[in-house]
């Protein structure tokens, strides 16, 4: 079956420059992770594409940058509205190229699809400032402008919401974009593409090259003065790397990198409410996120009640290919997203874990892994220190409040912490100790476009979404004068 047939929706598999669609010399295959059987080509774009790409993205700064904030609103407002029409086509090519559920294709095709819409209210809201300088001598004016051409690179766990978290507030902001997506995952950048053209952004405002050699392709981009702002989401190896190459031009970067999610359960919460915030920070996108509960801490008093309400729970998630109806947990998304997935479960069994349910991957074709939950996990196992990136619960006991914050804390990652208590001053005082972005307080989910997504520590650098995350594509003036 076409994508096409098995989506709704018209997929390009070109390269979106200057308002054209190039089909390139060669292509490379998007595969189907629930058969392993390839589901388009794409064109493979090469250094030559993404330079075009980005003197494209040049020639359209002027105008687009002098666009009335008005306009630019009205545009990311259409790209709201057609993208909410069309969220269940959305849903089925993020599922077919992803392998997610499409309960959970179908979350974040809604969320998505926000991105559009508070940047679309945010674009009119770019404010500067005035005021008397304290020495009384002068006055301070400033103003936000925009940064000017922007890199954006993308992960395949979150397909479109990664992508509309950062084009929503550079259009917002005035600036135009190139584009270039993780190769796993081209299809639903593509589809975004062509949806905002619809929606009426101008030529070479929004740009996109796929490419089977990211490394050598943004490479040649960071390298390359024209591009004045960077944005990343995906792994802190990928991005240490980038962070190097942006130092050569000093260019502006947000990055949003790995997590390492601590899920703390104290003795006096609500366990569940605690099941149910796990079962969301865990199981969403078959724990393929970088906001994914990683490692759980929970008071030895209340240790088994909670393990076996989540086990009860996790046992009857349906594994399955994600466009099947009945899915709860789809494929991971690549053999080397599982292979990793089985040596850190491999890992902890062999140094005393005990697998309550799973442990395994099924005899099946795809790339599925069972949901599992361990106890007993050694508190120095490698299953602590390294994102899973798959449907896996690792749970170590505690008995002291400093402990369970210390251990929280070992981490070099600093993203999202989850934090269940009944207790409003424990929760708080909690709260403030961990070292992290983003604290979901007796709340497993906590990805909102209205507020600052962002990580500590080697999480990353920068905020996205809320007003913040517009501000990261402007730079600000500051005019001192008087009258
Ligand atoms: P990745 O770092 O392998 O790839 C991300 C992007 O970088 C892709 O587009 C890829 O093509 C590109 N890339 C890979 N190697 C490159 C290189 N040498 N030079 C330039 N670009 C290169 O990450 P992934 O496997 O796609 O995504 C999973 C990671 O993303 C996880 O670590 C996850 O935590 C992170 N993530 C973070 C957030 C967040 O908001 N903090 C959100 C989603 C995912």
């Amino acid at each position: 079956m076409s994508i096409t047939e098995l989506t709704g929706l018209d997929v390009p598999t070109g390269l979106l420059i200057g308002g054209e669609w190039a089909k390139g010399n060669a292509t490379f295959p998007v595969l189907d992770p629930a058969t392993e059987e390839p589901l388009a080509e794409v064109a493979d774009g090469t250094v030559s594409d993404a330079l075009d790409a980005v003197a494209a993205a040049q020639a359209a700064l002027p105008g687009w940058a002098a666009t009335p904030p008005r306009q630019r609103a009205d545009i990311l407002h259409r790209a709201f509205v057609l993208m909410k029409e069309r969220a269940e086509q959305f849903a089925r090519l993020m599922s077919a190229e992803n392998g997610k559920s499409l309960r959970d294709a179908r979350g974040e095709a809604a969320y998505a699809a926000e991105f559009f819409r508070w940047y679309a209210e945010e674009a009119v809201r770019i404010e500067g400032t005035l005021m008397r300088a304290p020495s009384g001598g002068n006055r301070i004016l400033t103003m936000h402008q925009p940064i000017g051409v922007s890199l954006l690179i993308t992960p395949w766990n979150f397909p479109a919401a990664m992508a509309t978290r950062k084009i929503g507030p550079a259009l917002a902001a005035g600036c135009p974009v190139v584009l270039k997506p993780a190769e796993d995952t081209p299809l639903t950048a593509l589809a975004l593409a062509a949806l905002l053209r619809e929606a009426g952004v101008p030529d070479g405002v929004v740009n996109v090259v796929n490419t089977s050699d990211p490394a050598s392709v943004v490479a040649a981009m960071m390298n390359d003065s024209r591009v004045r702002k960077m944005s990343f989401t995906g792994s802190t190896e990928v991005g240490r790397i980038l962070l190097g190459q942006a130092a050569r031009s000093v260019m502006s970067t947000s990055m949003e990198l790995g997590g390492n999610a601590p899920f703390l359960i104290f003795e006096d919460a609500d366990i569940d409410a605690a099941v149910e915030g796990a079962l969301i920070a865990k199981m969403r996108n078959g724990g393929e996120a970088c906001t994914a509960a990683n490692r759980f801490y929970v008071h030895d008093a209340v240790a088994d009640q909670f393990n076996q309400a989540f086990a009860a729970r996790l046992r009857a998630m349906k594994v399955g290919p994600g466009l099947d109806e009945s899915t709860d947990i789809g494929p991971l998304v690549n053999e080397e997203t599982r292979s990793k997935v089985v040596g850190l479960v491999d890992g902890a069994l062999a140094s005393g874990a005990s697998a309550l349910l799973g442990g395994r991957a099924p005899e099946r074709r795809g790339y599925f892994y069972e949901p599992t939950l361990l106890d007993g996990v050694a508190a120095d196992s490698a299953i602590l220190g390294t994102e899973i990136f798959g449907p896996v619960a690792p749970v170590v006991r505690f008995t002291d409040e400093a402990d369970a914050v210390r251990w929280a804390n070992a981490s070099e990652f600093g993203l999202v912490a989850y934090v269940y208590t009944q207790d409003l001053r424990r929760g708080l005082r909690v709260s403030e100790a961990l070292e992290s972005g983003m604290i979901g307080l007796n709340r497993g989910l906590v990805s909102d476009p209205a507020a600052p997504f962002g990580g500590v520590k080697q999480s990353g650098l920068g905020r996205e979404g809320a007003h913040e995350g517009l501000l990261e594509y402007t730079e600000t003036k500051y005019i001192a004068t008087d009258w």
